[in-house]
């Protein structure tokens, strides 16, 4: 049996996946599979197995809060991957330096270019490290194709390993791919993903959760084929649609001083739930990571501010724990949370902001 791993270039992988089609989705549960069977038929259907599967990406550090869905939503995906498909995952991070993500969303005339960094390397030096580690893996398979792991896959090979290479037409560089491999990189031809899509499409998958929503109408649980992180509260697509209906006043436009908002009445008794104070904090003693308190300032759609006397954190619905139900909040609720980002007074409006983390509601008796 051949041991094999897998090396995804993360960022190489999202950018050209395009032209696997105009909405191909990966199934990657099914990619590292798809890819050793190949080579399973090439060794003349020696059995391979793969012992690991690592995957180089990137995400956005220091950007605007306008962005922080974009950001989360990949955090996510790198956490499924983890969680659900055992993949060894590296996030490097890439400063935008207090700017919008997309360079369209940036001022014209801000030539601005976000630096990628680490991520060919961090996977490079992976793919040696376990090629120098004695038994650690026969066969490496890129899944990538630019020109710079060109001297890697050399040096792997020079180590007595074997190395596969899984592309795309039209992103993988000639030195990589060419018939008569000339420069040594490779054992195999190249296995092109264009021939696995039947193998490697994502199908998506309904499954049954509980929608948490207290105004969920309908048989619950809910079918979904929405990607579901464990131990978060999951709220269907209706009602997150009813709820911005019923928010019409919501909008995502930050005010600088937002009017103070009378606490709702409790549920049918008339009693007025008085927002806990919460401790004034003294300049420098806080860090990312603390618990912290305060109230909730504003909501909109499927995110809140929290006010403190150390400036507002953002927070959105799957911040909030498991047992803390984001509809049930209301301006004047009192919350913990933990801080993920600090708020920033260098900054005015949104850009200032903190961020939150397991927000939970603080429960009155
Ligand atoms: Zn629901």
């Amino acid at each position: 049996m051949a041991k094999v791993m897998v090396f995804i270039d993360g960022t190489w992988l999202y950018s050209n996946l395009r032209s696997l089609g105009e909405d191909f989705q990966i199934d990657y549960g099914k990619l590292p599979q798809a890819v050793g069977k190949q080579i399973a038929q090439k060794l003349g259907d020696r059995s391979v197995d793969i012992v690991r599967i690592f995957l180089f990406g990137s995400n956005a550090t220091n950007y605007l809060n306008a962005d922080e869905e974009m950001v989360k939503r990949r955090r996510v995906f790198y956490d499924v991957l983890r969680e659900e498909y055992n993949y060894e995952v590296e996030v490097y991070l890439v400063d935008y330096r207090g700017r919008r993500l997309k360079r369209k969303d940036r001022h014209p005339d801000d030539d601005f270019s976000p630096q990628e960094k680490c991520v060919d390397i961090a996977l490079a030096s992976s793919m040696l490290y376990f090629a120098a580690l004695p038994l650690a893996y026969d066969i490496a398979i890129l899944i990538g194709g630019d020109r710079d792991y060109l001297p890697v896959l050399q040096k792997v090979r020079l180590l007595g390993k074997r190395v596969a290479i899984a592309s795309i037409h039209g992103a993988c560089s000639y030195e990589l791919m060419e018939g008569k491999n000339l420069k040594g990189v490779r054992d195999f031809d190249v296995i092109w993903l264009s021939d696995l899509l039947d193998d490697i499409r994502l199908v998506p998958e309904a499954r049954e959760i509980i929608c948490k929503s207290p105004f969920h109408v309908g048989p619950n649980p809910v079918k979904t084929d929405e990607f579901i992180r464990k131990n978060r509260a999951f709220y269907c697509y209706v009602c997150r649609e009813k709820l911005r209906k019923e928010r019409p006043s919501l909008d995502v436009d930050f005010e600088e001083e937002p009017a103070y908002q009378e606490p709702e009445p409790a549920n049918g008794n008339g009693k007025k739930i008085e927002p806990a104070l919460p401790e004034p904090a003294k300049p420098g003693s806080l860090h990312t990571g603390d618990s912290y308190t305060g109230v909730v300032k504003r909501l909109m759609e499927f995110c809140g501010f929290i006010g403190s006397p150390m400036g507002d954190f953002y927070f959105g619905m799957d911040d909030c724990t498991s047992d803390t139900d984001f509809y049930k909040l209301r301006p004047g609720s009192p919350v913990e949370f933990i801080i993920s980002r600090l708020p920033n007074k260098q900054y005015r409006g949104k850009e200032g902001n903190g961020n939150a983390e397991e927000v939970a509601m603080v429960v009155e008796y």
